[in-house]
């Protein structure tokens, strides 16, 4: 099957998602069947983007060269900055690297570890059995994440949806909201740059960061060597994306796209996302790095 390339810049793309989960972190497909659905939806150029792990990737790999889908080995890594959680999709054109895994088995560890202060905090609220209600929930032996124990919150009726679990208990600056264990961000970005991967911040809108902060954290980012951030997650208002294409402009970061799809029947799918706005911010598919994907 011949592979589509990708254009020089925003306009008129399509085809791409460079921000997806499945069942190897918190998302509802296993890889196979989110590769499968990013092929009936015409997506050509995808980046499987689990949390903290590349476990699904030897499964996409393989579902994507069936279907002549150009499929990027990622991960979104967890970090703190200043207090804040931030996430940062480490891009790896080729392919893991000693490195990661060893920065992937520590991420592991922490995740472990962090579901047991997350399990006593929740606890300590009023859920029994917090770790195995969220164990039950996650379905599999990977290590548990915040939508776990937001099911369990729900399914205990200690709230009537996972939006409020959130709202409630889990979000930012929540207490089950256990960010301690995580790394610098300087690590990670670290990590992605010794493992020739590219460093991209994640939904830069999404940390309830005011304009000023956020422009703070861009400044860390580039300055410990972080390369891109997401121009546009999933669906935003046109004049945000100027904006924030403005920011980006400010610190010489490419700009990646993705949906950040974790499961069928919400408003989220594979390769679906608002267009970007005239800007002159570059894709981050014209990084060196990226040729071979791109091309
Ligand atoms: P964790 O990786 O354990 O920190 O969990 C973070 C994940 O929780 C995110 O990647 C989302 O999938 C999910 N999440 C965060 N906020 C919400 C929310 N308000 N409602 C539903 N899911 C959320
Ligand atoms: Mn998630
Ligand atoms: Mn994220
Ligand atoms: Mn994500």
């Amino acid at each position: 099957m011949p592979m589509i390339s990708l254009p020089d810049t925003f306009d008129a793309i399509s085809g791409l998602d460079l921000h997806m989960h499945s069942t190897a972190s918190d998302g509802a497909l296993t890889p196979g069947a989110l590769v499968a659905l990013c092929h009936s939806r015409g997506v050509t150029h995808m980046a499987l983007t689990d949390h903290d792990t590349l476990a699904g990737i030897d499964e996409a790999s393989a579902a994507a060269d069936r279907v002549g889908i150009r499929l990027l080995p990622a991960a979104e890594l967890s970090a703190q900055w200043r207090g804040v959680t931030i996430h940062v999709v480490a891009l790896l054109p080729t392919g893991p690297s000693v490195k990661m895994n060893e920065a992937l088995t520590s991420q592991a560890e922490a995740r472990v570890a962090r579901s047991k202060e997350i399990a006593r905090r929740l606890e300590a609220l009023g859920l029994e059995n917090a770790l195995a209600r969220a164990r039950e929930q996650a379905g599999s032996e990977r290590p548990l994440g915040r939508p776990d124990f937001a099911r369990a919150l729900v399914e205990a009726g200690v709230v009537p949806d996972m939006a409020t679990a959130f709202r409630k208990h889990l979000g930012a600056g929540k207490r089950g909201d256990v960010k301690a264990h995580w790394p610098y961000l300087s690590d990670v970005i670290d990590w992605t740059r010794q493992s020739n991967g590219i460093a991209v911040l994640a939904h830069p809108l999404r940390y309830g960061l005011t304009r000023r902060k956020r422009g703070l954290l861009l400044d860390a980012f580039a300055e410990a060597g972080g390369e891109a951030a997401e121009l546009v997650s999933g669906f935003q208002n046109a004049d945000v994306t100027r904006d924030l294409a403005r920011q980006l402009g400010e610190h010489g970061l490419y700009g990646s796209l993705g949906s950040d799809f974790h499961f069928p029947g919400g408003h989220l799918a594979p390769g679906s996302m608002s267009s970007v706005p005239r800007c002159d911010v570059l894709p981050v598919w014209r990084h060196p790095l990226m040729h071979d994907f791109a091309g």
